[in-house]
């Protein structure tokens, strides 16, 4: 009898044990669900603003404790307001869709394009210098500019501009997010569908020279 008992008992503890288990598990996979959803951008599949600081962050420490350098570009879409104009807002949300997911296409895997705002996104290069940086997002834009999205009945060209810069030890997140924007700024003002660094920043074509150096003597006068 007491044999019994105690096998009885056995089997409704391993059940018990057995439903627990898949409880646990059950539990485990809702969290990495709620997780990926609060870190991704639900029209473009990117990963969102409150990621990329947390990626950020990372990489940040990662250069300062085993110098492991990154690069950052900033990039905006050209002209989106008049894309939505002329097209509509849900052409503009296939643009976006489209463009994140070639971005993906074109890039290696551990890079990691991130949608920080409305056209903003941010592409973080793990483990990249500028020089390796600037012709991968060059490579970007010649693809996004060689492949414009066809839709059934029109094709809907579009370009970006970028700010690239390399990390520093120093910099934090918003210091680093204030470089590339300056950079961005700079493509903006120079014609867009181009890529500013460092570089390029220091030595503005004579174009834009010639136009500072005449606002200088307007003001002057
Ligand atoms: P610039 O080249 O100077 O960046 O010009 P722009 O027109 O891209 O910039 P602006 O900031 O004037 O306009 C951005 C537009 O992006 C306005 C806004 O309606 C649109 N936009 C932002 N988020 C979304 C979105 O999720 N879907 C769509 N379809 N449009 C969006
Ligand atoms: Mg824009
Ligand atoms: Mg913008």
């Amino acid at each position: 009898m007491g044999g019994l008992l105690s096998f009885l008992t056995l089997r409704r503890n391993r059940r018990q044990q057995r439903a627990m288990h898949s409880t646990h598990q059950e539990l485990l996979r809702l969290n990495s669900q709620l997780s990926h959803l609060a870190d991704t951008d639900t029209l473009t599949q990117c990963p969102n603003r409150r990621a990329a600081y947390s990626r950020l962050g990372q990489e940040l420490l990662q250069l300062r404790s085993y110098d492991q350098y990154f690069c950052v570009v900033l990039l905006d879409l050209d002209f989106f307001k008049a894309v939505n104009d002329r097209h509509g807002h849900d052409v503009g949300d296939q643009v976006l869709a489209y463009f994140s997911h070639t971005a993906r296409n074109t890039l290696r895997a551990s890079d990691f394009l991130a949608r920080i705002g409305g056209e903003e996104f941010l592409l973080i290069l793990p483990e990249t210098r500028r020089a390796q940086a600037l012709p991968l997002a060059q490579r970007l834009l010649d693809t996004i500019i060689a492949n414009p999205l066809y839709l059934s009945d029109k094709t809907i060209p579009f370009t970006f501009s970028g700010g690239l810069i390399e990390a520093h030890k120093e910099d934090d997140i918003q210091h680093l997010l204030q470089r590339a924007d300056r950079y961005l700024y700079a493509a903006k003002l120079r014609g867009r569908s181009q890529i500013i660094d460092d570089k390029a920043y220091d030595k503005p074509p004579s174009a834009e020279l010639k136009e500072k150096q005449a606002r200088k003597t307007n003001n002057n006068e």
